[in-house]
C-alpha cells in the first residue's frame, strides 16, 4: 500500500481534514463550517473526531501515518505549535494548539502558518518540484509567503518569516493595513484592499461601467465582481487589477533582491484575474530588475489543483 498522509487546514470559514497519498493527491477529505461560532475547547474536540473518523474510514490506524499535519492563518510560534495570534478566529490568542491536539494523538503532531505549509505542498507536489530554492506567494485575502531554502522551509526565529504581506512598498501611502502600518503591500494589493481600492478611483472621477445594484455594499466588493469588470472591460475594475499587479510585482521585485530565487510560485484566489494581473506583476518585476537578472527566475501560477491549503497541511508530515 502507498504511503499516506493526513492534513488538517483550519480557515475561519472553512476547515479541511485529507488524507492524500505520496503524490498529494487528495483520497479522502472531510470538510466543514462547523467550528465558525465554537470555542476553541470545542474545535478541537470536533477536529479530533473528524481526524479519526477519516482514519478509521479508510481502514487506517494512527500508527500507519507518519504524523498529523495543521496548517493555520496567523502568527505561529513553530517550536511549541503556539497561535501567537490569528485574525481568522475567534479566540485563540497565546493557544498552545500543537500541545491540545497531541493530547490526543501518539504520533506526532505538527502546527505551521497556512501559506508555509501551502509552500511547502507547491515544493513537494507543485511547479516547485525538481527546485532546491523558491518562494511561495499567496494573494488572497491577505498576501503572505513560504520561503524554501535549500529544500527546506525557512521559518526565522520565531516561525513568522514570509509575512511578506506586511512588507512596505509605499512609505508615503495614505492606506492603513490591518497591522496598523500605512503602505504595507497588503493594504495596496490584497482581497481585503479591493473596496478600498475601487472607491479610490470612483473619487478620482473614474466611471465604472459595472453593472453593480444600487443597495450594493462597497465593503463586497471582491476578486469575482473585478474579475467580472476585468472580463467586460470595465476601466475601473481592470485598473484595480492592473494597481494590484503593480504592488505585487514590487513585492516580488524586493523578494528577488534578498532572496535570489530560481522560481517565484503564486497561488491565491487573486490568481484567477488570469493572464491580465500576471503579467501586469511579471511586466513590473522585470522592468525593476532590468540587467540584474543573471540567472532565469520563473514566475509561475500554482500547479497545485484542489485544496492547496490541506495537501500543504499534509505534506508538513512528509520529512
Ligand atoms: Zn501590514
Amino acid at each position: 500500500m502507498s504511503n499516506l498522509y493526513c492534513g488538517v487546514d483550519i480557515g475561519g470559514t472553512k476547515c479541511s481534514i485529507a488524507l492524500i497519498n505520496e503524490k498529494g493527491k487528495i483520497l479522502d477529505k472531510i470538510y466543514t463550517c462547523a467550528h465558525v461560532d465554537k470555542d476553541e475547547e470545542s474545535i478541537i474536540q470536533m477536529l479530533v473526531g473528524n481526524i479519526r473518523e477519516i482514519i478509521s474510514r479508510n481502514q487506517l490506524k494512527e500508527s500507519g501515518l507518519p504524523g498529523i499535519g495543521i496548517g493555520c492563518a496567523g502568527h505561529i510560534r513553530f517550536r511549541d505549535g503556539v497561535i501567537i495570534t490569528t485574525s481568522n478566529l475567534k479566540g485563540f490568542k497565546n493557544y498552545p494548539l500543537r500541545e491540545k491536539f497531541q493530547s490526543h494523538f501518539d504520533i506526532p503532531v505538527i502546527v505551521d502558518n497556512d501559506t508555509n505549509a501551502q509552500a511547502l505542498g507547491e515544493y513537494k507536489f507543485g511547479a516547485g518540484k525538481g527546485f532546491d530554492d523558491m518562494v511561495f506567494v499567496t494573494v488572497s485575502t491577505g498576501i503572505g509567503a513560504g520561503i524554501i531554502i535549500n529544500k527546506q522551509l525557512y521559518r526565522g526565529t520565531t516561525g513568522t518569516a514570509g509575512e511578506f504581506g506586511h512588507s512596505i512598498v509605499e512609505p508615503g501611502s495614505e492606506l492603513t493595513c490591518t497591522c496598523g502600518n500605512r503602505g504595507c503591500l497588503m493594504a495596496h494589493a490584497c482581497g481585503l484592499a479591493l473596496p478600498h481600492l475601487f472607491e479610490k478611483k470612483l473619487k478620482e472621477g473614474k466611471k465604472s461601467t459595472l453593472n453593480l445594484p444600487p443597495n450594493f455594499i462597497m465593503s463586497r466588493m471582491s476578486g469575482q465582481v473585478l474579475k467580472q469588470g476585468l472580463d467586460m472591460g470595465d476601466p475601473v475594475s481592470t485598473e484595480v487589477i492592473a494597481e494590484s499587479g503593480y504592488y505585487v510585482g514590487v513585492g516580488l521585485y524586493n523578494l528577488f533582491q534578498i532572496l535570489n530565487p530560481p522560481l517565484i510560485v503564486l497561488g491565491g484566489g487573486l490568481t484567477n484575474w488570469g493572464d491580465f494581473y500576471l503579467n501586469k506583476i511579471k511586466s513590473t518585476f522585470f522592468d525593476l530588475a532590468r540587467d540584474m537578472v543573471y540567472d532565469p527566475i520563473e514566475i509561475t501560477i500554482s500547479e497545485i489543483v484542489g485544496d492547496a491549503g490541506v495537501i500543504g497541511a499534509a505534506a508538513l508530515t512528509l520529512d
